[in-house]
């Protein structure tokens, strides 16, 4: 299966390895393992994608990118098998919002996709395994097959750290509120007890499934991270020093669509034409306009909607605001009003393309790690307000570490996925904290932030940290084909 190649970089001229990607099915983790193949493609390695065929469609716009390419990225589609009772809705839809419910029984239906996988990798025979976390199951798919299982988390170093830390050390407090520092950590990160997961009934078969991710994740060969070394250096070697994982770091991998082209339609086709949207930030200031989006699965509701609006509406800022659910209604004349300094966009929006635009100086994020990721390669500070999943991990590494953000709405991590109980004033000041409104705390951030862009573009670049490690990724995986 392993062809020569010639149109590459010399350290990479060496028989090529056939690499599968199999991602979850939510925007966040097949987003940047679209990417991901993209960038392995470049480095001539055979790429496949294996994927359910109502989420397909999602990367066609990310696979024609490797047209030219030695090897064009191949897709692959596999289906779930129906079980008993209904399906969860999602499975068929996968668009619509997931609810816990829906999602314990996704996690459910996920196992019926080892059959077909299976099948997949007996007849395709590939060198490589890169599975989602929530196929804990792949670990039997590889060791069956002799070949390496490499994990992709969808978050940082950072989390990483601080979930295994939370782990092995439970806080010992008196109340849910009272901070605790996790210990073993190279920084004092605090932390309540409110903050953490709780899993409810609803929760408990997902919660089932990462339990068994970690455990699937510690007999892997390694794992592959969507970070850099620059972003978060103390916590690379603490993953592989302390933890002792291997682990490559090859982000951001979104950095790989140079072209502005490239940032089109990425994941789904956007609810504003792409070049409108460029119109419209063309015309506004550097470093106006904060970007306001929660991701793809938090829910926000009318109440809150109208804290953020009025808080846009009193700042003297421009925005960008994205709103993603018809249940998110705006208060009355509110796009009237704003008509000079917001642009409203329901639906998808080019969330890379506005972020890496100079007209953008800040983020208001929900922190999901893709986000703040593409807002460190935006150079952007930002407000971070966790909601859910492993957001308040990484709204800790923008605050804590990073200081390049100030965090709100932080108090209580959510079992609903909601977002909730914000203040029109507490929105406002932090909103005027990032964009540098007077204040010196601000300009410390977005400088920081600016520098950190910097830094995130070089490693991507050939002799860049990512880049490197990604030649180490190759070459071992090249090794353990040869040794077996
Ligand atoms: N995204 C986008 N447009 C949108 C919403 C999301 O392009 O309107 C992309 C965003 O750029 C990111 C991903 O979808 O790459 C969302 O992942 P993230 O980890 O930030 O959050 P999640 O949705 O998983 O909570």
């Amino acid at each position: 299966t392993c062809s020569s190649l010639t149109s590459l970089h010399p350290s990479e001229i060496m028989t090529t390895c056939h690499v599968v990607l199999f991602p979850f099915v939510a925007y966040g983790h097949m987003i940047p393992m679209a990417d991901m193949a993209v960038l392995f493609a470049s480095r001539g390695l055979r790429t496949t994608i294996v994927t359910t065929s109502s989420t397909a469609h999602r990367l066609s716009k990310t696979i024609q990118k490797t047209i030219n390419y030695t090897h064009q990225i191949a897709l692959h589609t596999i289906e779930f098998k129906a079980g008993e009772g209904s399906a969860p809705p999602v499975i068929h839809n996968p668009d619509q919002i997931i609810n816990n419910e829906h999602l314990s029984r996704l996690s459910e239906a996920i196992a019926t996709l080892q059959e077909p996988f299976e099948q997949f990798i007996e007849k395709s025979q590939p060198n490589c395994i890169v599975s989602d976390m929530f196929f804990p199951w792949t670990v039997e798919t590889a060791a069956k097959f002799n070949i390496p299982r490499i994990v992709f988390n969808g978050t940082g170093f950072f989390s990483l750290c601080v979930s295994d830390a939370i782990q092995l050390y439970p806080p010992t407090v008196s109340s849910d509120s009272e901070p605790f520092v996790i210990p073993n950590l190279p920084h004092a990160i605090k932390f309540t007890r409110k903050q953490l997961p709780q899993i409810d009934e609803e929760l408990k078969v997902f919660w089932k499934v990462i339990i068994q991710a970690a455990e699937a994740e510690a007999k892997s060969y390694g794992v592959i991270v969507n970070s850099f070394y620059e972003l978060e250096p103390e916590y690379v070697r603490h993953y592989r020093e302390v933890m002792k994982r291997k682990a490559w770091h090859v982000g951001p991998v979104s950095l790989f669509s140079k072209n502005m082209e490239d940032k089109f339609e990425r994941g789904k086709k956007s609810a504003i034409d792409e070049q409108e949207c460029l119109k419209w930030l063309e015309l506004k200031p550097a470093g106006s306009v904060i970007y306001v989006s929660f991701g793809t699965i938090v829910k926000i509701p009318t109440s809150q909607v109208y804290e953020i609006a009025m808080a846009l509406e009193a700042c003297d800022v421009n925005f960008i605001w994205v709103i993603r659910n018809a249940q998110e209604t705006l208060p009355e004349g509110f796009e009237a009003r704003m008509n000079a300094k917001g642009l409203i966009i329901k639906g998808w929006a080019p969330q890379a393309l506005i972020l890496d635009h100079e007209s953008v100086g800040g983020f208001l994020t929900h922190c999901g790690w893709n986000s703040v990721l593409e807002g460190v390669s935006g150079g952007v500070a930002m407000v971070a307000w966790p909601v859910m999943a492993e957001q308040f991990n990484n709204a800790k590494l923008v605050t804590d570490v990073l200081q390049i953000g100030v965090s709100i709405g932080d108090v209580e991590w959510s079992a609903a996925s909601t977002c909730d109980g914000v203040k029109q004033e507490t929105i406002e000041r932090a909103v005027a904290t990032v964009m540098g409104m007077g204040m010196k705390e601000g300009d410390a951030m977005r400088m920081r932030a600016r520098e950190l862009k910097e830094k995130s573009k070089t490693t991507v670049e050939v002799g860049g940290t990512s880049y490197s490690d990604l030649t180490t990724f190759i070459e071992d995986i090249n090794a353990f084909r040869d040794m077996n």
